[in-house]
């Protein structure tokens, strides 16, 4: 039996599956990975600048630059594709135990999934945090000042300094949050890795800490992983078509 049918196998076989999805996931719903080979660094690597939180909190010209491309990018349009739709069967069938997701886009609970099903290691970009109060907002209010004329809006309660409520370079993840993951991590019986590169951490410590709590660990991307050597089974290939075929309904 190949390795697709045989991880399929397992999928239909699990009762505790954790997800944990990379920027590769996204790409055919048209936002561009970091480190692919299409990835916004690989083509461009000054781009990483603008993802340094120290950068981005000495640099006001540099705010004012991520601002305009906030306004710009195309990723508000984006939709969940056939790989997001695929994984929303597992929470369907009473399978997933939680979708751990390095995506800061909210493709996945667009496509259905419960949002208290999703963890989002690295933050949203559809919502802002001010940096001196911690004052959250829907990002798009801000983006609607930026379009008015403010070229770098500040805090309208404290006068701080806002960014997208993601996680950036140089940046502590939430605690909570990443112990959440890893805990999910140690409960699952079946860890699925879907398009990342595996290479940020501690995201990608989810897959070690399943590893050895006993899960079986399948990774599913166009590239070898970081990871690779814990996995049971590789599926290398387009996600468009591994995702659907792994997660297709039990005959
Ligand atoms: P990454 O860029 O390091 O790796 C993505 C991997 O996906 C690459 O190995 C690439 O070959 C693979 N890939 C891309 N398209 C694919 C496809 N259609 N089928 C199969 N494989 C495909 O991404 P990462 O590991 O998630 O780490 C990057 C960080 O950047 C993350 O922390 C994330 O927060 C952030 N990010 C998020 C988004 C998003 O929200 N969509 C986009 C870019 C970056």
């Amino acid at each position: 039996m190949d390795d697709l049918s045989v991880a399929a196998q397992w999928v239909q076989a699990a009762q505790r599956i954790v997800v944990l999805t990379g920027a590769g996931i996204s790409t055919d719903s048209g936002i561009p990975d970091f480190r692919g080979p299409n990835g916004v660094w690989t083509k461009n690597p000054a781009a990483e600048k603008a993802s340094t939180l120290q950068h981005y909190l000495e640099d006001p010209e540099l705010r004012k630059l991520a601002w305009r491309n906030r306004l710009t990018s195309t990723t508000w349009e984006a939709q969940p594709n056939v790989a997001h739709h695929s994984l929303v069967e597992l929470e369907r069938r009473g399978q997933l135990l939680a979708l751990v997701t390095q995506n800061i886009d909210e493709l996945h609970q667009r496509a259905g999934h419960d949002p208290a099903k999703v963890i989002e290691v690295h933050g949203t970009m559809r919502w802002s945090r001010c940096w001196g109060c911690n004052d959250r907002r829907p990002m798009q209010s801000v983006l609607d000042r930026v379009r008015a004329g403010e070229e770098d809006p500040p805090c309208e309660l404290c006068g701080g300094i806002l960014k997208s409520d993601t996680i950036s370079f140089g940046q502590a993840l939430v605690p909570e949050v990443i112990e959440a993951a890893l805990a999910a991590a140690e409960r699952c019986d079946l860890l699925v890795a879907a398009g990342s590169s595996l290479s940020v951490f501690p995201a990608a410590n989810v897959v070690p800490r399943a590893k050895s709590a006993g899960a079986k660990v399948i990774i599913a991307n166009g590239e070898p992983t970081k990871m690779d050597r814990f996995a049971d089974r590789l599926l290398l290939g387009p996600l468009s078509e591994t995702i659907p075929a792994l997660c297709a309904n039990p005959d």
